[in-house]
């Protein structure tokens, strides 16, 4: 009882409008609720059934009269399922406070016409309804948002969630569906439905805000939130990033969702960043040319691509204070990375010079990118470079632990990029430090490209060095 009072004061001091407690989270029902009266926010006593995901699995006369006690003691709303066996006697017995009518399936998403109709009886039993529904798929996400603008027309009073991950953003976005309200979770690690936002984070979102995040197949190991929302909080922007993890068939209707929530925009990673570009309105010219996207901006409605790794690269390069103008450069490697490397030293008239395991593949780039040489593994040797960038994922976490090149190619007062980041000393940044040429990781290229990113979203350039903490509080997990 102490830690459920003490949860209502941390949600007090953290900006909550309302309370609600979850009483089937308690070890036993609290036998006197006089203490909750302390409270000045509207508070909402919720008993959920295990049927509906809660963990209450009493009687129902019991958690019946537990409710009209929370009524009685001053709770203003008590939340009740759809399938309460007793709901008829509850909504005659509980009439000192509001109804929450509430419908959970933490399985699956139902039809947008049952959705509706959910909402509709909700409604028509209580003060408020509310529907939840686990979303396996983006489909799942703006079926549910579709349904809840729908049912917003009737002007009545609602909250629809998506559970999971995948509808983090339902939660974000609340008002744009026109529902009343939300749930938020006071401690990220221990929400009470899956895919909660913490309360901290969802009030700041107060005002004209800022929703993003990252779309891509795999994000579990992604720094990209940890770096945008570090510059959010650091410039007291209403923003929040997340995770927009999803399958190849769900970014047609991400992208649908994207209009219908007002979100801002998104970045595109690994391996998504050429599939999206025919969902776009509109690509800027130069992500046209490089084949790739990884920011795009919501404006009104309309999807605009950009490729922003390029800046990363220019700005690593200009670190280093290396002018790649005439200068011998080899790429190793011809995916999405090599490409915006290449977009950055034909720009700079490097002489470039391009190696990859798919030679096929690196004649198709040496095509697009003039002024590129194609090169073999023995021809490399040979040869003596000024500077050598590193666009495979060889040296990566997870990936094979080897030099993308001989060795005999890392030379004396050479530049060497690797565009890995994570580990942040590869392979290839010892061995060329070791034979005395400059070395960097790809750290800087995703701290930079993240900047320009979050300026193409708020026409703001973050603090490299916020970003920089942002990275390394996320790579230190
Ligand atoms: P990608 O499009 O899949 O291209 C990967 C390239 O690496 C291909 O050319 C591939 O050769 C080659 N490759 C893959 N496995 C290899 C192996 N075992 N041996 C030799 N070559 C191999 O990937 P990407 O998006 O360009 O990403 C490549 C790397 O860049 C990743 O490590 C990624 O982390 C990094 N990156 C960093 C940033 C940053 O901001 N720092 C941004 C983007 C990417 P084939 O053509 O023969 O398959």
């Amino acid at each position: 009882m102490e830690s459920t009072l003490a949860a209502c004061r941390e949600a007090v001091e953290k900006g909550a409008d309302m309370i609600e407690v979850r009483f089937d989270r308690m070890v036993a029902l609290p036998e006197d609720l006089a203490p909750f009266q302390a409270f000045e926010k509207p508070m909402v006593a919720t008993l959920r059934t295990s049927r509906q995901g809660g963990g209450y699995s009493g009687p129902d006369a019991v958690k019946l009269s537990f409710l009209k006690e929370a009524a009685r003691t001053g709770f203003q709303y008590i939340d009740l399922e759809l399938d309460f066996p007793l709901l008829t006697k509850a909504q005659k017995e509980l009439k000192g406070a509001k109804l929450i009518i509430s419908q959970h399936d933490h399985h699956k998403t139902p039809s947008p016409s049952l959705m509706v109709q959910a909402l509709v009886t909700c409604a028509a039993k209580g003060d408020v309804a509310k529907v939840a529904y686990h979303a396996t798929s983006m489909e799942d996400v703006l079926r549910l948002t579709e349904a809840a603008k729908l049912y917003s027309q009737t002007g009545n009073q609602f909250v629809a969630i998506s559970m999971g991950e995948r509808g983090s953003v339902t939660r974000a976005c609340y008002e744009n569906m026109g529902a009343a309200f939300t749930y938020a979770t006071l401690h990220k690690e221990r929400p009470t439905a899956p895919g909660q936002i913490d309360l901290v984070a969802l009030r700041a979102l107060d005002g004209e805000k800022v929703v993003a995040g990252v779309v891509g197949q795999s994000l579990s190991h992604s720094l990209s939130a940890w770096m945008h929302n570090a510059a959010f909080r650091s410039l007291s922007l209403p923003g929040l990033y997340l995770k927009f993890q999803m399958d190849r068939h769900e970014l047609t209707a991400f992208t649908e969702l994207v209009g219908e929530l007002g979100v801002r925009g998104f970045n595109v990673t690994i391996p998504y960043k050429g599939a999206i570009i025919e969902l776009l309105d509109k690509v800027d010219p130069e992500a046209e040319r490089i084949g790739a996207v990884n920011t795009v901006l919501n404006t009104g409605g309309d999807l605009v691509g950009f490729n922003t790794d390029v800046y990363g690269v220019q700005m690593t390069f200009e670190k280093a204070a290396f002018d790649p103008k005439g200068r011998k450069v080899l790429v190793v490697g011809a995916g999405g990375a090599a490409r915006s490397v290449l977009t950055h030293l034909s720009r700079s008239q490097a002489e470039i010079f391009l190696y990859n395991r798919t030679k096929a593949k690196a004649d198709e780039l040496a095509q697009t990118f003039g002024g590129t040489t194609v090169v073999s593994k023995e021809e490399l040797t040979q040869m003596e470079f000024e500077a050598v960038v590193n666009c495979t994922p060889l040296g990566m976490k997870g990936y094979p632990d080897e030099l993308p090149v001989d060795i005999s190619v890392l030379r004396p007062g050479q530049f060497v990029m690797d565009t890995i980041y994570n580990p942040a000393r590869t392979k290839l940044v010892i061995a060329a430090e070791e034979r005395g040429a400059k070395a960097v990781s790809g750290r800087d290229m995703l701290i930079y490209q993240a900047m320009k990113a979050f300026s193409v979203w708020t026409g703001i350039l973050p603090d490299y060095e916020v970003m920089l903490a942002g990275f390394q509080e996320g790579i230190s997990r």
